[in-house]
């Protein structure tokens, strides 16, 4: 199937619910990025800051550029006068880094917080307290040029599809929960699913899939 047919399926598959498509381009070549463009695709992401910041200069301006790796401090300043949505904050110092480049550029950077729902280890997210505490804080009150919009969270990469339903299903949780919570707050989109899990996340509440795999073919490295 081509890039066009693959993502001809997902639109279809979206058209349902209220979830939008992330197409995961990293590792993959700006011709191929080229094709979904011209197909009429304009969200994209990616989870390298230098190959984000790369493809970001030779491709069109409209493009909505999301990244959703890990992000290092000292690189936020490197993709913050453009980019359209970070997925993966994880700390509440990495967070005001964002606000600092944000309010260099004149910009309210929009957030996601990614928390940790797998099982398994993970070397990054909030755990539910920590997220709490940061947004209970007035130091997190006055931070004016981000926006946390919503969460993110990768599930247990498992066979078991029980687990990661259950999993989905906590960020959900949570989500509801700190929109109680917090009511000043609007939070309105979750960040859940990837090639091997986005139905299951589309059941459980997803408003942003992150797809790569299942629309550009699978990717010659581990990334
Ligand atoms: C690579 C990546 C994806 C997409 O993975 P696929 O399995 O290729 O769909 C989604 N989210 C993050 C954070 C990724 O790094």
């Amino acid at each position: 199937m081509s890039i066009s047919e693959n993502l001809e399926a997902f639109y279809t598959d979206l058209k349902p619910t209220n979830a939008r498509l992330v197409a995961v381009s990293k590792t993959k070549p700006i011709e191929l990025i080229k094709e979904a463009y011209d197909f009429g695709h304009r969200a994209f992401g990616e989870n390298k800051v230098q190959e984000l910041v790369d493809k970001q200069q030779v491709l069109p301006d409209d493009i909505e550029w999301h990244m959703i790796g890990h992000l290092q401090r000292n690189k936020v300043k490197y993709i913050a006068p453009f980019v359209s949505l970070i997925h993966g904050v994880d700390t509440f110092k990495l967070l005001k880094e964002i606000n600092k480049q944000g309010e260099k550029h004149g910009r309210v950077i929009s957030c996601l917080l990614q928390i940790h729902i797998a099982q398994e280890e993970a070397k990054f997210g909030f755990d539910v307290d920590q997220v709490q505490e940061m947004l209970s804080s007035e130091e997190f009150k006055e931070l004016s040029n981000i926006k946390i919009i919503g969460l993110m969270g990768m599930a247990t990469n498992t066979a078991d599809q029980e687990q990661v339903r259950s999993e989905f299903a906590s960020l959900k949780q949570l989500i509801d929960r700190l929109t109680s919570t917090f009511s000043e707050l609007e939070l309105s989109e979750i960040s859940m699913g990837m090639s091997g899990d986005y139905k299951i996340a589309l059941e459980e509440g997803s408003t942003l899939i992150r797809v790569g795999s299942a629309i550009f073919g699978a990717r010659n490295t581990q990334l």
